[in-house]
């Protein structure tokens, strides 16, 4: 059986025994949809959750997204036809985004690559969202992708007039774009003042991780976070309490470094610490997102709502489709596990998968689908 064969059968049967449920103001929202690429065609609209599921059930895209925009006439085209009412802050991040030294090919993902973006998930949601921008847990819909990463979807009303610029100020602020140190560590006569740690935003964050650090590091783990010679760093901790006391109060001087050397570690831990997220997706007020509760046509997982980041397991929680018998024939060695089962797959051998896996085996060309 040819694969798109499989993976259409597959996805239309799916679609046939569940209903996705509409998102919110689904009238409002433009849909895109795709076979080959993400989104071969846009500028699609249903009214409301009947028409979508009618349209899955008969078209059965491999992939359909909707927009993070509302318009009055989602169908409109070319785009100002539609007439842009407002849109969700969105936040896109995917485990290709970030330096992890994986083996495998790009296409798949590993334990590295995935506890990387939910770590950097976590960290956009617990040090920048809530704390400073003032949202509440609700407020964040977080969407396992269906594949490599989260979208957190904000879709309460006081953000839908964001323009542009006002997504770009948000970016640069949890990337750290634009941190000038030298405003932060500066020379006034004789003294070298700086943030204290309870500063809001960026100097006082910075300043508690350097706090942290002096107060619990050693002279090598302060030197490779600060970008310092161990021998400042032992200056530094053999004055530890006089330092740590200082800097309480903003005064950054009591082992007279040059100005330099505070700065450098201001800049190294704002790289440490920012939030890493693709900037194009959040910035971008007509962005098409992957619909919750569809599947992802490149692996068979549902891209669904994930309660708690910390438990989701991205190789069990989001498999729904069947498990009956499907006959294969590995095209490469090497294991799969999905559902807490490993899958052994020996190039040109036969074997059966579960669906779920026959799926995402097929996908990602790992097996051929056989009889
Ligand atoms: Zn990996």
């Amino acid at each position: 059986m040819e694969k798109i064969e499989f993976i259409r059968d597959t996805l239309r049967k799916y679609y046939d025994s569940h209903t996705v449920p509409a998102p919110p103001s689904i009238e409002r929202r433009e849909f895109g949809a795709g076979n080959d690429k993400k989104i071969d065609w846009r500028h699609m609209s249903f009214p409301a959750e009947q028409q979508l599921n009618a349209y899955l059930r008969s078209e059965t895209p491999l992939y359909i997204s909707y927009s993070a925009g509302y318009y009055e006439f989602p169908e409109g085209r070319p785009m100002p036809k539609k007439n842009w009412l407002g849109a969700d802050l969105v936040f896109d991040l995917d485990a290709d985004e970030y330096e992890v030294d994986c083996s495998h090919s790009k296409d798949l993902v590993c334990d590295k690559c995935m506890n990387r973006v939910k770590e950097e998930c976590i960290k956009l949601i617990e040090e920048f969202l809530i704390p400073d921008f003032g949202f509440a847990h609700d407020d964040l819909h977080v969407v396992f992708s269906g594949n490599r990463g989260y979208h957190i979807h904000i879709r309460r009303e006081d953000v839908h007039g964001l323009s542009q610029n006002a997504r770009k100020e948000i970016l640069d602020f949890i990337t750290a774009s634009g941190l000038k140190p030298a405003r932060h560590i500066r020379r006034r006569g004789k003294h070298l003042l700086g943030p204290r740690p309870d500063d809001w935003g960026w100097p006082g964050r910075i300043t508690r991780a350097i706090v942290d650090e002096i107060g619990t590091g050693n002279e090598k783990s302060i030197a490779r976070r600060m970008g310092m010679s161990t021998s400042t760093a032992k200056k530094i901790l053999a004055k530890k309490g006089l330092v740590l006391g200082g800097i309480g109060q903003g005064d950054w001087d009591q082992v007279n470094l040059d100005p330099k050397t505070w700065r450098r570690a201001f800049g190294l831990l704002a790289i440490e610490m920012n939030a890493e997220v693709d900037k194009g997706v959040t910035m971008d007020v007509s962005r098409l997102m992957r619909l919750p509760n569809s599947i992802h046509g490149g692996t068979g997982f549902i891209a669904c709502e994930v309660p708690s980041l910390d438990k989701f397991v991205y190789y069990n929680d989001p498999v729904v489709l069947g498990d009956g018998d499907v006959r294969c024939i590995a095209r490469a060695t090497m294991d799969v596990v999905l559902k807490d089962k490993v899958f052994e797959l020996e190039e040109e051998k036969q074997l059966a998968l579960p669906e779920y896996a026959a799926f995402y085996c097929a996908a990602k060309g790992l097996v051929s689908i056989w009889g």
